[in-house]
């Protein structure tokens, strides 16, 4: 067997064409407004710095405009908050995006808990979660949305599989585990605490790595015939899955760098398109 590569790069590119036409389209159908994504980056993590870099880049791609926020290391909760406050009260910003992690001192779940939600394009908040959990309108988690978009788009069969999800985050393997159980996935969540974890990969007919750990879960645990998908990204190119021999053997893979990570980015770009076209449908 060999594995389809799940090909995140270029489907993004594809689906930056279409956001392209349709930032165009609302461009004109509301009087020359360009919608806005505003980032916010706080202390000087270079790792941080160039994702918002390429999420800035993303936008200009499809005829958006980004504005950036730059705090300092130090930045207090309330400040960061009085920020977000200003941008969730400036018409011209359709969508924010509050890179994670912030520093220590930052109490960020209140931060990110405190952005509109009809400006949550990143879909980090807990009503948003709690909403996408429930199967309501909301924006998803950007990775974990731009995971099931790729997912989709190479038709991998979904219902009745067992995801095995490694990570609990709740910017990723939480939301990621909601995502696959409302596509009628059996989901399996693990975490530092589970015990036998290669056990549980065994069983996956869906992994997801999502661990932060470089190749923390080890070639020879997952099955044949797995459907792999690598959240992790570190320098080398390696990812949080280990790779050995998979291409010969599972259905199909993400490639580390150009699966899941420019998928986060087109989750992000798209979900922010939509947010710009719903303000300027209320405004009609
Ligand atoms: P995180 O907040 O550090 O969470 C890591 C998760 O992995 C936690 O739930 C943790 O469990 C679990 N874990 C840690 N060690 C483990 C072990 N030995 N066995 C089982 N589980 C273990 O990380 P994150 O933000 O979710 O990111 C996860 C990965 O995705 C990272 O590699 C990150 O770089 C990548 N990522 C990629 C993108 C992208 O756009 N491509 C975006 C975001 C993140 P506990 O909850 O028990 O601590």
């Amino acid at each position: 067997m060999t594995a389809l590569i799940l090909d995140g790069k270029s489907l993004a590119q594809q689906r930056e064409a279409q956001l392209k036409e349709s930032v165009s389209g609302l461009v004109q159908r509301n009087g020359n407004r360009t919608p806005i994504l505003a980032t916010i980056l706080v202390g000087d993590d270079p790792a941080s710095a160039t994702y918002v870099q390429m999420k800035g880049n993303a936008c200009r791609r499809v005829g958006m405009d980004s504005i950036k926020v730059e705090l300092p290391q130090s930045t207090t909760t309330e400040e960061l908050l009085a920020t977000i406050n200003d941008l969730n009260n400036n018409p011209d910003v359709h969508g924010i995006l509050l890179q994670h992690p912030v520093p220590e001192q930052i109490d960020e779940r209140a931060c990110f808990d405190a952005i509109d939600l009809a400006k949550d394009v990143d879909g980090v908040t807990t009503q948003g979660f709690g909403r996408m959990a429930m199967a309501e309108p909301a924006y998803g988690s950007a990775t974990p949305a731009g995971i099931m978009h790729l997912l989709e788009h190479y038709g991998i069969e979904l219902s009745g599989k067992h995801a095995v999800v490694v990570g609990r985050s709740p910017i990723l393997g939480k939301p990621m585990a909601a995502m696959l159980l409302n596509a009628n996935c059996t989901v399996t969540i693990c975490h530092s605490r589970t015990a036998n974890l290669a056990d549980h990969v065994a069983q996956a007919d869906i992994l997801v790595g999502a661990v932060g750990r470089p190749e923390l879960i080890r070639a020879e645990w997952i099955k044949d015939g797995a459907v792999v998908v690598d959240a992790g990204y570190h320098p080398g190119g390696i990812g949080d899955i280990e790779k050995d021999g998979l291409e010969n053997r599972v259905a199909a893979l993400t490639p580390v760098p150009g699966g899941v990570g420019p998928m986060t980015i087109n989750a992000l770009i798209s979900q922010t398109v939509e947010a710009a076209e719903k303000a300027a449908d209320a405004a009609q």
